[in-house]
């Protein structure tokens, strides 16, 4: 059994570990929107939990609740072009928050989704539309670097192990049982490193 896009996700309203059908589906999903990236020529990078997790644990953190990715702003107005085609593939497109983050649901009704969240090139700042905590340097993603996913390659931060510790400090290999906690690194000292 499991959930499936016809019944909500399997921890709904609660804080549990990820069970096996919510795992899958969460990697079809961003499979799926590393294909549909591909297919528009839109780049993108993993970031956050996802990224952490694919390094760190080879896999989705179990107690992650969605997976992460980011893009420039530049390719904003293209995404939300991509409803019906993304509708078409089985999956809802959000963008009623598209200069932040957009959103890729799973189903209407099972709301497993991957975020596409938003950031801003000022100067060689990589700047946040959602926190100004999350700015890096661009440097960080020219060139792009890749993670291996499952038997892919997908585009990632050049040197991971570098973002994460500005990500989540240098402890980031030692799993928490919630990885969302403080996030060290603000956009001002990214600056002031210029
Ligand atoms: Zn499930």
């Amino acid at each position: 059994m499991g959930c499936t896009k016809d019944t909500k996700l399997c921890n709904w309203g609660k804080i549990a570990p990820l069970k096996p059908c919510c795992i899958d589906h969460l990697k079809e999903l961003l499979l799926y929107t590393d294909r549909l990236f591909k297919e528009h020529e839109i780049s993108y990078w993993l970031d956050y939990g996802t990224l952490l997790g694919l390094y760190r644990d080879k896999g989705i953190i179990v107690y992650d609740d969605d997976v992460d990715c980011s893009i420039d702003i530049k390719y904003t107005d293209r995404i939300t072009q991509f409803a019906k085609q993304v509708e078409n593939d089985g999956y809802v497109l959000d963008s009623s928050n598209k200069d932040v983050v957009q959103r890729i649901f799973y189903s209407e009704t099972n709301k497993l989704h991957i975020d596409i969240f938003t950031f801003k090139l000022n100067n060689n700042v990589m700047e946040s539309q959602y926190k100004p905590m999350y700015d890096f340097l661009v440097e960080y993603i020219e060139p792009m670097g890749t993670i291996e996913c499952w038997g892919n390659e997908l585009p990632a931060p050049n040197d991971i192990p570098k973002f994460l510790t500005m990500r989540y400090g240098e402890d980031y290999m030692t799993p928490r049982k919630q990885y969302k906690g403080p996030v060290r690194r603000e956009a001002h000292d990214a600056k002031n490193l210029i």
